[in-house]
């Protein structure tokens, strides 16, 4: 059995040093042949109250919370100058657990590695800022850390969504703990190890693995945690929000989606065609943005339905270091239980199967968590199967009348995350994308993302921002002050002398 770090179990990190604490760990399952990976040690409670203490120490010295900026993006590009080097092991990490593809994960990696290189130029530029003067005296804005974050991460993309939660909060000047997902957690471990050799001072960030359900209220209603970045599920993130609010601390929540992708008839119906496969199909279905919800224009609906179905076909479903592998399995068995439990139940309510709905038959996927893209019609936007997210490779198609139905159908849902519109019309595009209710919205597009963008959800999709500049505010809290210039005391009512 080989281990990512060379040892075993794999030991997790707390204050610069390798924890190989025997008592509990996670047997890490190849969700692509069924094999055990490895195993990992898992922390307890005391392991979590451990690293919190730790990094409220560490994250408390002049050395880190005073650094300055030109010396804070030093460490950060070096940060992303050793995943570079080490893409390999990075990549090899998430595919190894969540089946993704390889070119999947080597991306993530690359654009991760992009990620601290932005909130290393952003430090550097971002200042604090002089207010209008109302008075005799100097207004100003400063930003400072709020010492110790949690950072909570999800299995689908651990390694951009890792990324985006501790180039930010390490850019900040926090402290951090992060709590990998227990079916992805060793491109956290592997991070930290970076982040160590970068020349973050031992104990700013920690890492520790565990079941979210044993260690995850430990975490986050520590009184030394001051503030959670959570990505998840939505009712994980309502109980993490729950918990929060009684601390009132900030929770940022990015969490679940089931966003509309929108083809109007005079739309580039090649290109749309092309977009709406990547949009579901990519990364097995298991996208927060994924594109599940598909609204035709009816007059166009058979003919787009027709040249999707015939790219879902094309598609290659294989081991993810298969090269020319487009989509792997499902990050775990339960998860593949999951979606054939919700393409069962569309089913059994009348729905058609156009593609997929089935396993693929071929003997070397046999013992691997593999689902073949699905494609369901003949229900409604109010069907289960169109409301729940499934996070897998099944899309949703609908066809509809007018531009007030598509909007009335689009907006009829939980989620708020992402959105796209195929139209020829500007006007029209301008109309819908003002008229969603989604954080993000792909005009003739889908699927682009930047570093330097904000990202984040409306309604129960989430709470907050991260990445772009207000991705970096987003992990300090904001401090005003009024500096006197005169000599005397004028505020208030007049003092009797
Ligand atoms: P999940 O909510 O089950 O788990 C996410 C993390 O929370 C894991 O680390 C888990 O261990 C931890 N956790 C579980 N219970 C906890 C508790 N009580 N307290 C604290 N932590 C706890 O989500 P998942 O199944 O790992 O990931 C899939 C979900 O993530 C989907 O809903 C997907 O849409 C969402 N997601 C959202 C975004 C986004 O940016 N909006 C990105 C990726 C994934």
């Amino acid at each position: 059995m080989s281990t990512v770090a060379g040892v075993h179990p794999i030991p997790f990190l707390i204050g610069g040093e390798w924890i190989q604490d025997k008592s509990s760990f996670i047997t890490h399952i190849n969700p692509a042949t069924g094999e055990v990976n490895y195993e990992i040690c898992a922390g307890t409670e005391a392991h979590i109250d451990l690293a919190v203490r730790t990094a409220h120490k560490a994250a408390s010295q002049p050395a880190w919370r005073n650094m300055l900026p030109h010396n804070r993006a030093q460490i950060l590009n070096k940060i992303a100058d050793l995943m570079l080097e080490r893409s390999d092991l990075l990549a090899r990490c998430q595919m190894l657990e969540n089946g993704k593809v390889w070119k999947e994960c080597k991306n993530q990696v690359i654009n991760g590695a992009a990620t601290f290189r932005f909130c290393a130029a952003a430090i550097e530029t971002l200042g604090s800022e002089i207010t209008p003067p109302r008075g005799n005296y100097l207004s100003m804005t400063v930003y400072e850390p709020w010492g110790v974050v949690a950072a909570i991460t999800p299995w689908n993309s651990p390694i951009t969504l890792t990324c985006n939660k501790i180039a930010a909060a390490l850019a900040a000047g926090n402290g951090i703990v992060l709590k990998p997902a227990s079916f992805t957690p060793t491109s956290g471990i592997e991070l930290g190890r970076i982040a160590l050799d970068a020349g973050v001072p031992p104990g700013v960030l920690n890492v520790v693995p565990g079941a979210g359900s044993k260690i995850g209220d430990a975490l986050v209603t520590h009184p030394l945690v001051r503030m959670v970045s959570f990505t998840g599920g939505t009712e994980v993130g309502r109980r993490i929000s729950e918990l929060c609010g009684k601390k009132i601390i900030p929770a940022v929540l990015e969490l679940g989606g089931k966003s509309p992708h929108i083809i109007f008839a005079d739309a580039n119906l090649k290109a749309a065609a092309d977009a709406a496969t990547v949009a579901i199909f990519e990364g097995t279905g298991q996208s927060c943005t994924a594109g599940s919800r598909l609204f035709v224009e009816r007059k166009v609906y058979d003919e787009m339905i027709a040249m999707i179905i015939e790219r879902a076909r094309a598609l290659r479903v294989d081991l993810p270091d298969a090269p020319g592998a487009q989509l792997g399995p499902s990050a775990s068995f339960s998860q593949r239980e999951y979606i054939e439990k919700m393409v069962e139940g569309a089913r059994k309510e009348g729905a058609e199967i156009l593609i997929g709905g089935a396993r693929p038959t071929e003997r070397h996927l046999a013992k691997g968590a593999f689902y073949l893209p699905t494609i369901v019609a003949g229900i409604t936007n109010k069907s289960p199967i169109a409301q729940q997210e499934i996070f897998g490779p099944v899309l949703c198609a609908m066809p509809f009348d007018n531009e007030d139905d598509l909007i009335q159908q689009a907006n009829d849902t939980m989620f708020g995350l992402a959105s796209g519109i195929w139209t020829a019309d500007y006007k029209r595009a301008w109309r819908v994308a003002r008229a969603l209710e989604a954080g993000m919205v792909w005009i003739n597009t889908y699927k682009q993302f930047s570093t330097a963008a904000p990202f984040g959800g409306f309604k129960e999709s989430g709470l907050g921002r991260e990445k772009g500049l207000q991705g970096i505010r987003t992990y300090q809290q904001v401090k005003t002050m009024f500096w006197s210039m005169s000599d005397t005391f004028d505020g208030g009512f007049s003092i009797a002398k």
